[in-house]
């Protein structure tokens, strides 16, 4: 090996890149120390302890960016190749417009293909990280075998309990730090990394009533991501199934975004857009949609109560002739 080939002696292993390219923010460079074998990573918005010009001696690399990983193409792909057709059309109307990755996200357990999708993901980075070595001709190795080039073994089934607590996990992590994880756990450890303060001022649920003195139970949770922050509250018990969603900077105070929330759910609950035999009765309806795995079609919430578009057509039949106006925003945005 002639002396000056720093990179030859080291290797890396591409699990261990995919992961740091999974992390990285959206504003920051994550450089690749040839002679120690360390990430590093450089951001304007942070405080760094190397500085910038640094990373300009040959032994820094610099891994592809969120930007040239392109996980909304892998999205894409990964949509768009489903053999459902319906789980397919759904995941590609999620990734349209503003707010894509969350709606993506969104819609993934609604579909029943989180672990699918993480799956898939994690071998897309694992294939960028390889790529990236390659093409920087820096050794690499890989951890599990899994990933060992078209050997792909199947992954097993995500654990149901959170690593480390017990409880019900709910979040499922990918990635060489595998873990599992309930709300509880998954909030802490998002605070420890990003800082952000927990959602202690929030509480798990709220009572309501409506304008008919009628009381609404919600049950609400509050999470914290890499790169913000949300709180949706969820009816349960009784028959009505209203839903709201807020969604703030990772800066931004869950208590400000709590008093968002139930001014939201206060000013929901006091309208009724829907009268009897489902007409709407101030010419003008507000709700969301939802597909009913039950009945296998697609549902719109209104007034908490879910109508089929077979319901909702008395209503065109009342306005023929008359113009219409449908509007789609994201769970979080409000539509007035
Ligand atoms: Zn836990």
């Amino acid at each position: 090996m002639p002396e000056g080939d720093k990179h030859n002696d080291k290797y890396v292993y591409l699990e261990d890149v995919a992961e740091e390219l999974d992390m990285a923010f959206d504003d920051s460079t994550t450089f690749y120390n040839t002679e120690t074998g360390e990430f590093t990573y450089y951001s304007e918005n942070f405080s760094n302890e190397i500085d910038q010009d640094e990373f300009e001696d040959e032994k820094y690399i610099a891994l592809p960016s969120r930007y040239d990983i392109r996980e909304y193409d892998m999205m894409a792909e990964f949509a768009d190749a489903l053999q459902d057709e319906r789980k397919s059309e759904l995941l590609l109307v999620a990734l349209e417009g503003k707010g894509a990755f969350r709606r993506f996200k969104d819609t993934l357990p609604r579909v029943g293909l989180e672990k699918e999708w993480y799956k898939f993901k994690d071998e897309a980075f694992v294939e960028v990280a390889r790529k990236w070595c390659e093409e920087n001709e820096i050794p690499y190795k890989v951890r599990s075998g899994a990933y060992a080039g078209s050997a792909k073994g199947d992954r097993e089934p995500w654990p149901d309990k959170c690593s480390i607590c017990g409880n019900d996990a709910k979040i499922h992590i990918s990635g060489a730090q595998e873990a599992s994880y309930c709300l509880d756990c998954h909030n802490k450890h998002m605070a420890a990394l990003t800082g952000a303060e927990m959602p202690d001022a929030v509480p798990t649920q709220i009572v309501l009533f409506d304008a008919c003195e009628e009381a609404h139970a919600f049950s609400i949770e509050s999470m914290i991501f890499p790169h913000c922050k949300s709180i949706h509250a969820t009816e349960v018990v009784g028959t009505t199934r209203y839903k709201e969603a807020v969604y703030g900077e990772i800066d931004d105070s869950f208590e400000g975004m709590w008093v968002k929330l139930v001014s939201r759910l206060e000013k929901v609950l006091s309208k009724k857009y829907m009268g009897d035999d489902a007409s709407i009765e101030d010419l003008k309806a507000v709700g969301y949609v939802e597909y009913n795995s039950i009945h296998e079609a697609y549902e719109v919430i209104i007034d908490g109560k879910a109508y089929t578009w077979a319901q909702l057509e008395k209503n065109l039949s009342v306005h023929e002739g008359w113009k219409i106006k449908i509007e789609f925003a994201d769970m979080s945005e409000e539509l007035e």
